[in-house]
């Protein structure tokens, strides 16, 4: 396996239960890649690179947390649904599609103002459902009515949430996708959930400790810096001082993001574009007991993220941010959350958190470039958020291919 982030973590946790003999090489000191948790010194406290948000019907993410014994460590929203704050007015509402499953249970919620974002209006939110649904091709907003109330509360939220892209961008499969698995299965399927103690907790540890009760090799710092193949068949792995040579049965998942295969392989198409988002955590007063995030819109900042007293805004498609210093984000960014959460105007002990190339770019014209986990090469597979799915760059995308991955690799040797 090479890369111990989410998509290689599945994999691996599948193939060591099947009874193979895994070995991971991470190039990182740690696991979980782009999903990660650590100690803030400027914080005193433990954080996640950025908030991620899953929902209960990511079904791929809760299988492989059950395999590895993670969710436990995940609670689900504590109101049920997802508040929403208008920075401009001051309005607030919650999206609550309630608890219930099928089509019954979303068009009650479709009649029931009390749990919708402001200016739904049920006809006009199937038409845009039934657009991104047919939408193949064509960007979000070719889909959904632009000029309505209901875009920027939530088409547009929602949009650059989950795709990290505007919606003149994202392709509109990519959010039916999540829509058929989510939203249009009924409110059972679109609550919220939380890691209680961070990302790392939930999704890493647990399964770094079944590969290792599995008698599976992590390495860190082992970067591979060549696949040697010849005869269609990849016969060597380098690394900076080393090579390690194959045997007949060896198989090699790939699970590095889109912009290092090119690196490794020449002969593997991959998504080339990427889309950057930006975090900047906050050390604040007051604490919540229970992990809670708040939609914003009408301002810079699009998502709040509040556990204990770390407050963590997320701002994705944050391209125009990278080349912007720490100190003027955190200042620039803060008087928001200062309001939204009645906090003073000093700004606080802050770490911000720049991730360039935290997804492919999820554009019409990107999806052509997802290979499947097979290659030409008959023990080389592909896994990672980038791989074709049929999911946009996501936590459930990332484990999704590594289950496709192994599955690939077992039927290869059965
Ligand atoms: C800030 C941020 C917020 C996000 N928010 C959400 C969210 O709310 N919900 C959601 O579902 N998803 C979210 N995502 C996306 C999600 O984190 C990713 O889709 C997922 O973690 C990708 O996993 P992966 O295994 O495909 O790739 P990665 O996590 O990138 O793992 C690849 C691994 O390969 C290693 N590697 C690379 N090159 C080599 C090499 N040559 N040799 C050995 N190892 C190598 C890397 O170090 C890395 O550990 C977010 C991502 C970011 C960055």
């Amino acid at each position: 396996m090479i890369g111990a982030g989410l998509a290689g973590l599945s994999a691996a946790v599948r193939l060591s239960k099947a009874g193979a003999s895994v070995t991971v090489h991470e190039t990182a000191k740690y696991a979980g890649g782009r999903c990660r948790t650590f100690h803030d010194q400027a914080l005193q406290s433990t954080i996640d690179n950025g908030t991620h948000l899953l929902l209960s019907g990511n079904h791929e993410v809760l299988d492989f947390l059950h395999l590895t014994g993670g969710h436990s460590q995940l609670v689900e929203a504590e109101r049920g649904g997802l508040d929403f704050l208008d920075l401009a007015s001051g309005e607030r509402w919650c999206v609550d599609l309630g608890t219930g499953k099928g089509t019954l249970s979303l068009l009650k919620w479709l009649f029931d103002k009390s749990r919708q974002p402001p200016g739904l209006k049920p006809l006009g939110f199937l038409k845009d459902v039934f657009a991104l649904k047919h939408g193949r091709g064509k960007t979000v907003a070719a889909c959904v009515n632009t000029t309505s109330e209901l875009y920027h509360k939530f088409w547009q939220p929602m949009t650059l949430a989950v795709l990290n892209a505007a919606p003149q961008d994202a392709a509109a499969e990519l959010i039916w996708a999540v829509l058929r698995e989510t939203v249009i299965k009924g409110g059972a399927f679109a609550k919220p959930m939380y890691a209680t103690h961070g990302l790392g907790t939930a999704l890493v540890d647990p399964a770094l400790k079944v590969l290792a009760e599995g008698g599976a090799d992590v390495h860190f710092q082992r970067r591979i810096t060549a696949l040697d193949i010849e005869q269609g068949r990849v016969y060597c792995v380098s690394f900076a001082k080393a090579a390690e040579v194959l045997s007949v049965d060896d198989a090699v998942i790939l699970a590095v993001p889109h912009h290092s295969v090119a690196n490794l392989v020449a002969d593997v198409k991959a998504p080339t574009g990427s889309r950057a988002i930006l975090n900047v955590h906050y050390q604040v007063r007051k604490a919540v007991d229970h992990p809670r995030m708040t939609g914003l819109v009408g301002g810079q900042a699009e998502w709040l993220f509040q556990r204990s007293n770390i407050a963590s805004v997320t701002i994705s498609g944050a391209d125009a941010w990278m080349d912007k210093d720490t100190d003027s984000i955190a200042h620039a960014v803060w008087p928001e959350i200062a309001k939204a959460l009645g906090e003073g105007a000093e700004v606080p002990a802050y770490r911000v958190i720049k991730e360039r190339r935290a997804t492919f770019a999820a554009t019409p014209q990107e999806l052509h470039k997802r290979p499947g986990p097979q290659t030409l090469c008959e023990n080389l597979y592909l896994a990672g958020d980038w791989t074709d799915t049929g999911l946009p760059a996501t936590l459930e995308g990332a484990v999704k291919s590594g289950r496709l991955a192994a599955q690939a690799v077992l039927q290869s040797w059965s």
